[in-house]
């Protein structure tokens, strides 16, 4: 009885206990309220970037679709934009007018209307948006309540700007962090995570911590199929069959559950 009581005490304390580490970006947990995210590049010249706006379009392209649509736990989609005009000020302007204590207020003259927008910034305001090394400043810059409405990459297209001397999947993997700040998420303290601090050169995929942060901002709607039914139909072209995968795993658990209380009653353990 006492080894029973072990397994039972170590299942409830793996199914209660927090095991994630990711971090937000903002007090109130703030979410894009629709699943439908449009990332945009603005359309003016990047003058020390090394990419033109179309090939940085291009790269948000790869940035959404190998990491953060990749995850299957959540209810987001994000999606490459377009090329989008928008004032001067974008490109020279800090993203907050203050930065004292280290929360930031954002600067009006940049505000985004709807979804993320990534603009070069050659960082001529003050205060600054970037000190030596840093690659990239983001803001959600337009929140209402628990809404976001609006973030704001700015990229640093300053003459020594480190970006432009990485890989081309280096560049990606940077965008794709600086994204996954604009969706809210903050630095995570696992190295294995698109979101930890640094940029690693051979990261290609997300970690479990975004994985688990993005699920905690954007979680999957669970559609209700009534109690104890298991729903075999997926509702878009990538099923990967998981419906009757879930069905035999429930089925082998169960078979395998009866066979061992079967085993401990006959052992004496369980009484
Ligand atoms: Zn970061």
């Amino acid at each position: 009885m006492r080894f029973l009581k072990l397994i039972i005490s170590g299942l409830v304390f793996t199914v209660i206990y927090p095991a994630w580490s990711f971090t937000l970006n903002n007090t109130v947990a703030a979410t894009f309220p629709g699943n439908d995210v449009p990332v945009n590049v603005a359309a003016h010249t990047c003058n020390n970037l090394g990419v033109s706006n179309q090939d940085l379009l291009e790269m948000v392209g790869d940035a959404v679709n190998n990491y953060w649509n990749q995850a299957p736990n959540s209810r987001l989609r994000l999606r490459k934009g377009s090329l989008t005009s928008v004032s001067a000020a974008f490109q020279t302007e800090p993203g907050c007018t203050s930065t004292a204590g280290g929360s930031c207020t954002p600067n009006p003259n940049l505000v985004v209307s709807g979804g993320i927008l990534i603009s070069c910034n050659t960082d001529t305001g003050s205060p600054a948006n970037f000190s030596s090394g840093v690659m990239a400043v983001t803001i959600p810059n337009n929140i209402q309540d628990r809404n976001i409405n609006g973030s704001l990459i700015l990229l640093n297209d300053k003459v020594d700007n480190s970006f432009k001397n990485k890989s081309h999947d280096e560049q990606v993997a940077i965008l794709a962090h600086e994204i996954g700040h604009g969706l809210g998420l903050g630095h995570s303290p696992v190295e294995d995570s698109l979101m930890y601090y640094a940029s690693i050169p051979t990261r290609r995929s997300l970690g479990w911590d975004d994985l688990d942060g993005l699920a905690y901002l954007y979680p999957t709607g669970q559609p209700f199929s009534g109690c104890g039914s298991i729903t075999l139909n997926h509702d878009d072209d990538e099923s990967t069959g998981q419906g009757p995968g879930m069905f035999a795993f429930t089925m082998m658990l169960g078979i395998g559950l009866m066979l061992g209380l079967r085993r401990l009653k006959t052992s004496g353990l369980w009484r």
